[in-house]
Order: C-alpha cells, then sequence, then structure tokens
C-alpha cells in the first residue's frame, strides 16, 4: 500500500533535463489537537533531476476532521498543500535521501500534510462560541438569560426576591 509513491529515480539523479511524473495516494493516521486526518491523501507531482539527486514537487490533498475551538462543532474539510523536498544521496537534516535509487514522497508528503493541519480551527471567523454559563451556541442562539449578576451566588437568591 502506498508503494506508487516510492519513485525510481536511478535514471533521473545528476540529469537536469529529466523529469518523472507521478500520483498516488497513501493512508495516513495525524492528529494535531482534536483535529485528525485519517484515511488517504492523494500526491501528485513530478520528480526533476538536480546536480547531485532530485528535487520533488507535489500537490497533497486530504480530509481532515476539525473541531471549532470555540463552539466544538466538528466538520470535515479539505486540507490541500504543496511542498518542495530535495534528495541526494546523503540524508538531509530530516532524513531524507536517496535510497537504493528510490526516493519516499509519500513520507515528505506526510510531514507536509501534517503542518497543513491548523492548531486552532474556528467554523468561521467571527463565531460567538459557547455562552460560557449556560453552555449555549451562541451561533445559533442568542443567550441573554443571564444578567450582570449571573455567576453570582447571590443571583439565585436575588431571583427569589424578585419573583
Ligand atoms: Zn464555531
Ligand atoms: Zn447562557
Amino acid at each position: 500500500m502506498g508503494a506508487d509513491l516510492v519513485i525510481s529515480v536511478g535514471d533521473l539523479a545528476g540529469h537536469l533535463e529529466r523529469e518523472r511524473r507521478f500520483s498516488g495516494t497513501r493512508d495516513v493516521s495525524l492528529r494535531l489537537g482534536d483535529s485528525t486526518v485519517n484515511g488517504p491523501m492523494a500526491v501528485t507531482g513530478v520528480v526533476v533531476g538536480t546536480v547531485d539527486g532530485v528535487q520533488a514537487n507535489f500537490r497533497v490533498v486530504a480530509n481532515a476532521r476539525l473541531t471549532c475551538v470555540r463552539c466544538l462543532t466538528e466538520r470535515d474539510e479539505q486540507l490541500e498543500s504543496e511542498g518542495l523536498q530535495h534528495f541526494s544521496v546523503m540524508p538531509d537534516e530530516d532524513g531524507y535521501a536517496i535510497v537504493d535509487n528510490e526516493v519516499d514522497v509519500g513520507e515528505t508528503a506526510t510531514d507536509e500534510l501534517a503542518l497543513s493541519i491548523p492548531a486552532t480551527p474556528v467554523c468561521q471567523e467571527d463565531c460567538k462560541g459557547l455562552c460560557p454559563i449556560c453552555g449555549t451556541d451562541l451561533n445559533s442562539d442568542p443567550c441573554d438569560g443571564h444578567g450582570e449578576d449571573s455567576g453570582s451566588p447571590f443571583a439565585v437568591l436575588k431571583d427569589l426576591f424578585d419573583s
């Protein structure tokens, strides 16, 4: 599974004019906070020869399950990101390298996808969130049931005296 994202580059490395297009999918399982990506990511791109190796230009797309940090509503959103990764026979600081004349673009695409997961997703820019007192979703229900005394132990007593 995902072998279509392992690209043979033996005839590309060191040849600037050569390139190979690729596309494939791989199942991934990623999590950032309450946001998750569980399922296939689709990767398309091209691997081109460089002086000392190859460079992969790619686009990665996957569906993420995001939870709004304000109102806690869950929704699916398509994540889309583009990446660029150079490979040579010597591993770079992230460990990417040409191994046995092959490069694994699925690995670098997974890293790119992980970086594109929003750290603090919101369902909409002006999400009003939940009422801190009664928990009502303020987007659908304008909660105005609490006066200034809300939260104070005397609020209950005041209600008693008022009625
Ligand atoms: Zn929200
Ligand atoms: Zn409320």
